[in-house]
């Protein structure tokens, strides 16, 4: 099978044997594959990471040990548990000290024909959610993820900093809390695409920061987390969204004097993420730049790591 693969140093289109699905997995034919930050970060260097790219995908089951899963149209979850660690036997399987994840760590990915999960890794995708919107299952369930994490109150001051594609899930998953919600970014064009759903924007003015009770660093950027460190009030919380390849340097003072806190998020639940889209409470669409074949993976993610460009996919 056609696959992208990256060897730790430079990036290909290769052919691979078509995936043999371990005990509980099943295989998934890839219908639609979106791009993200995270991968970009790989070829950076960040997680070490070499395989098969990618791990936001929607596909169909082509086989599987559950008869009632064959045929099916899924997205995934990214995180593959050992089971037996502290940790999974805590409950807090996302957090097992031997997980895979798909794409990024030790398990090949979904930037190709096929891939392999663990069935329970699996959710049914309602027939009135497309394949373009169920593509952004996997970042926004991280974006859902801040609710399970941060109580926003209705009267709570949120800004999001950041216009990017995680920027624009987890304004628009905020908004639906009814709080006091602004977004900051650097872009009018991807403003506009909140701004048309009711959702208030600024463009990024670093003399006239506001003041926030919960601020949620989206950037992608090291600069990103002295801004929301600007910005969140004393007491407040800091979520923190992006991952990046590198270490940022901090005043940290500022964290124990204003008692801040400073909440690390990343994956989220499928669940709550497919009800979002199928009850169309946020709108993903507009976040699509534009599609490429599986041949032309290495030009999309070119076009990917581009300023200013949201989410491309790829189509096997
Ligand atoms: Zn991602
Ligand atoms: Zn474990």
């Amino acid at each position: 099978m056609l696959s992208v693969v990256y060897d730790g140093a430079s990036l290909r289109l290769a052919e691979r044997p078509k995936p043999v699905p371990g005990r509980g997995e099943a295989r998934v034919r890839t219908t639609l594959v979106g791009i993200c930050n995270t991968d970009l970060e790989i070829l950076r260097g960040y997680a070490a990471f070499s395989g098969i790219l990618g791990h936001e995908f929607v596909g169909m089951v082509e086989r599987a040990e559950d008869p009632a899963l064959v045929g099916r149209r899924v997205v995934g979850e990214i995180n593959v548990p050992c089971g037996e660690c502290e940790m999974c036997l805590r409950g807090r399987r996302e957090h097992c000290v031997r997980r895979q994840v798909l794409g990024i760590r030790g398990r090949d990915g979904a930037l190709a024909e096929y891939l392999c999960l663990p069935e329970r890794n699996l959710h049914l995708v309602p027939g009135s959610v497309q394949d373009d919107a169920a593509v952004f299952v996997e970042p926004l369930a991280a974006a859902c993820k801040i609710l399970e994490q941060v109580h926003i109150r209705p009267d709570s001051r949120v800004v999001v900093l950041g216009d990017g594609k995680l920027g624009l899930l987890v304004a628009q998953v905020l908004a639906l809390t009814g709080a006091c919600l602004s977004v900051i970014g650097r872009h009018p064009d991807k403003l506009a695409i909140l701004s048309s759903r009711g959702i208030a924007t600024r463009l990024e003015d670093p003399d006239r920061y506001p003041s926030a009770d919960v601020v949620v660093e989206c950037t992608g950027r090291p600069e990103g987390y002295h801004a929301a460190l600007r910005i969140v009030r004393p007491g407040g919380t800091l979520v923190l969204k992006s991952t990046y390849h590198g270490h940022v340097q901090a005043d940290l003072s500022r964290v124990v004097v204003d008692e801040i806190s400073i909440v690390g998020s990343r994956c989220g639940p499928f669940a709550a993420a497919l009800r979002v889209l199928e009850l169309g409470l946020v709108d993903v669409v507009p976040l699509i730049t534009a599609r490429y074949r599986l041949a032309d993976a290495l030009a999309a993610l070119e076009h990917a790591a581009r300023p200013g460009v949201l989410k491309i996919l790829v189509q096997p």
